[in-house]
């Protein structure tokens, strides 16, 4: 473990400390499918200047670091908060799309995946090396580009954008560093290697708040997840805003899973549907829509949970993923055990060169508490 204090450019004494605090965890799972590391960690927490998610390598002849992806933090109002936090300069909306953060990056001969806690995922590894060119990281080879991996075959994140699966970029950042280009550099360089992006909205100031509303209601009809608001030259961090559809999605999947999901997840949904519903000053009819969605969210999925269970099914969480090699399969499912990740791959059909699974997840939580419940068990 000693090329991490050196790839990271730690003294000694910082170095004891990250090992003493079982910070440093498994990258990836070992294979020839990841033909040029000798070995790789990830930070599981911040540590200093290291975000969550750092990924440290050891390649055959140097060492290399992918920095975690920051974390944006995210507004519940955009007047005053979007003129505080920017002042008088530029600022774009972007798409914020719900998928997974992928770190695309090439180490030795081969593109790699990263996902945010710092691993290197077979599945999007595969996918990644189908879907990038190597071009861009012959011209920019310190660099990362930042996508979301979106699509209905998502092995983490199932969200139907019309794509089976795809990556869209949103940021270009130097993997050591973390400096992310600006976003007319980022906007240009992915034109001229053909790398799909995230929808840039808008341009304008942070006065404009009618018109960011107005953005943001056209992506609630689109029934799209939100928007990043970022400075155009990406001095400033960005923030994050989200559409009452995605947060009513949210508590969606959080309800029908209900043991398995935080409190906090829950709770914080509800009050951006507060803030968000008192901002817009909606009228009472919209404002009677918007209780009769939000109950909706919680209870329908929860009743859902509560029958299956009834009926003597587990509560599962189920998608359709493919590879194009039967081994990376057999590979993700090392990856998810290695995470202790509880889930399994079944075979389906062979199709246009691509081999079909179905991934399931039982929620063992949800299913017993229910369970428990219905043979007149107490809630506590
Ligand atoms: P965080 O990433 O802020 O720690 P989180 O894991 O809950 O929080 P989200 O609420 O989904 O993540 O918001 C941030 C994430 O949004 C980013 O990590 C990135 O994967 C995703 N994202 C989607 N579209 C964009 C975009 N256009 N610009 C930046 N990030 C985007
Ligand atoms: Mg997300």
């Amino acid at each position: 473990m000693n090329f991490v204090a050196e790839a990271l450019g730690l003294s000694r004494q910082t170095a004891e400390k990250l090992e003493e605090g079982s910070i440093l965890r498994k990258a990836f799972v070992r294979d020839s499918f990841f033909p040029d590391l000798v070995d790789a960690y990830r930070l599981d927490k911040k540590f200093g200047k290291f975000e969550e998610g750092t990924f440290i390598a050891k390649l055959k002849d140097r060492t290399f670091v992918a920095r975690g992806f920051p974390k944006i933090r995210r507004t519940l109002l955009l007047d005053p908060t979007l003129k505080k936090h920017f002042g008088n300069r530029r600022i774009v909306l972007e798409e914020k799309m719900n998928g997974y953060n992928v770190r695309i990056v090439k180490m030795g001969e081969n593109i790699y995946a990263i996902t945010r806690g710092g691993l290197l995922c077979p599945y999007t590894t595969e996918k990644a090396r189908k879907m990038i060119s190597t071009d861009f990281f012959e011209d920019f080879p310190e660099y990362m580009l930042c996508c979301e991996a979106v699509g209905i075959a998502s092995p983490y994140v199932v969200f139907d954008y019309g794509v089976e699966f795809d990556f869209f970029l949103f940021d270009i950042r130097n993997a050591k560093t973390n400096e992310a280009l600006s976003v007319k550099d980022k906007v240009e360089i992915a034109e001229s290697y053909s790398i799909k992006t995230a929808r840039i909205l808008l341009e304008t100031n942070a006065d404009n708040v009618d018109l960011i509303l107005k953005t943001v209601q056209e992506l609630e009809a689109e029934r799209r997840e939100g928007v990043v608001i970022k400075d155009v030259e990406m001095k400033i961090e960005p923030l994050k805003y989200t559409t009452s559809y995605i947060n009513c999605s949210d508590l969606r999947y959080a309800f029908r899973y209900f043991a398995e999901y935080g409190r906090d997840f829950m709770l914080s949904r509800i009050i951006r549907e507060a803030f968000q519903s008192y901002e817009i000053k909606e009228t009472q009819k919209d404002f009677e829509k918007r209780c009769l969605r939000l109950g909706k969210a919680i209870l329908e999925p929860l009743v859902e949970s509560i029958k299956d269970v009834k009926s003597g099914k587990d509560v599962v969480e189920k998608s359709k993923i493919f590879f194009y090699d039967g081994r990376v399969a057999e590979l993700f499912k090392r990856h998810l055990k290695m995470q202790g990740i509880n889930a399994k791959l079944t075979y389906l059909y062979k199709k246009d060169g691509k081999i079909y699974y179905e991934l399931q997840r039982v929620m063992r939580s949800t299913t017993d508490k229910i369970s428990r419940i219905l043979e007149g068990g107490y809630w506590q």
